[in-house]
């Protein structure tokens, strides 16, 4: 890594890559994050009812998710907006995590709930509301869980290592950094999906890298393609929100793609995995793309690929949501 890399990011030493410090793969009941393989995670932003959320879950599994996301707790911008179903949603999914074999991801806003949330939840979510909160961030960390950590929206990638050296440094190495979308002047899209902090991130840091599309976008049209991009930037996995009704949701309808928007959604992500070298390679080709990509200096990302494989893989093209390996 430059020099100068090291130094602006020294007080996130723990997060950064090294030689000492290879790639961080999560466990999460059989599922690995941060490994060969790319990691899906989707469902409701909130949880509303049993019908909503099992419903989601089932179909959301059958095209290829792993974990159920889903909040129980909600900060929202408006105090006076929905705030979650709370223990009741807990409990809720748990019974989807029951019925499906889905490992659940759910959001911890409070120090004071942390117990709670952590002993239904496989995963904890930090919202970007609290990436800065430290004392959150370290009864987090206590909790053992792995934990997704949103980038604040006004954050920098300094602030995001930053953060997540708080939950390393007290004792929890199970995190991943989620860019979800910074503000910027732009208001056409809710926020503007920083993909060159993907980029930055998977050079610098060890730690696993999950893009949000949905908060990113805020309209359900723009989706699939910013999921394709953080796939391309060399993300690990994917949180997306999807609704069996977005038009009735109870938050972030506009963004939540329909059950068949999300698995045609998962159709058209699947040549651009296999692009980005996360896909269902062989063995032998996963060997040869790995030697190839040492060799020529490339560190997971699948830009060689087409020099590297000439004509044996061809992505599906931009106008098409089914595009398929030939
Ligand atoms: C969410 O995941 O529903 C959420 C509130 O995300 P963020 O913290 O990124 O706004
Ligand atoms: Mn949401």
């Amino acid at each position: 890594m430059r020099d100068g890399w090291q130094e602006q990011f020294a007080d996130a030493q723990d997060c950064l890559i090294g030689p000492k410090r290879p790639r961080t793969i999560l466990h999460v009941l059989d599922i690995e994050i941060g490994g060969d393989a790319f990691v899906t995670m989707a469902g409701p932003c909130s949880v509303e009812t049993e019908r909503q959320l099992l419903s989601t879950a089932e179909r959301v599994c059958r095209a290829g998710a792993q974990i159920l996301r889903g909040g129980a707790f909600k900060p929202r911008s408006s105090p006076y907006s929905f705030q979650g179903l709370g223990m009741e949603g807990l409990r809720m999914l748990a019974r989807a995590r029951a019925a499906t074999g889905l490992a659940i991801v759910t959001e911890v806003i409070c120090e004071a709930d942390v117990p709670l949330v952590a002993s239904y939840a496989d995963i904890l979510q930090i919202g970007s509301r609290n990436m800065e909160n430290y004392a959150l961030l370290e009864a987090a960390a206590h909790s053992r869980r792995p934990i997704l950590l949103k980038r604040g929206m006004m954050a920098t990638v300094g602030d995001l290592l930053r953060s997540a050296q708080c939950i390393v440094s007290h004792g929890n190495p199970n995190v991943m950094l989620c860019e979800r979308g910074i503000r910027s002047f732009e208001t056409a899209t809710r926020n503007t999906l920083d993909a060159g902090a993907i980029v930055l991130l998977k050079q610098i840091s060890h730690l696993p890298v999950i893009v949000d599309p949905s908060h990113a976008a805020g309209y359900r049209e723009l989706v699939s393609g910013y999921a394709r991009v953080g796939v391309a930037a060399g993300a690990d996995g994917l949180i997306v929100e999807v609704h069996p009704e977005p038009e009735q949701a109870w938050s972030d309808g506009e963004q939540s793609l329909t059950l068949e928007q999300f698995e045609a959604m998962m159709m058209g992500l699947k040549p651009w995995i296999a692009l980005a070298g996360r896909g269902a390679w062989s063995r032998d080709e996963r060997e040869q793309f790995r030697s190839l990509s040492v060799a020529s200096g490339i560190r997971s990302s699948g830009f060689s690929l087409r020099e590297s494989y000439g004509e044996r893989i061809t992505a599906g093209s931009e106008s098409t949501e089914t595009g398929s390996l030939r």
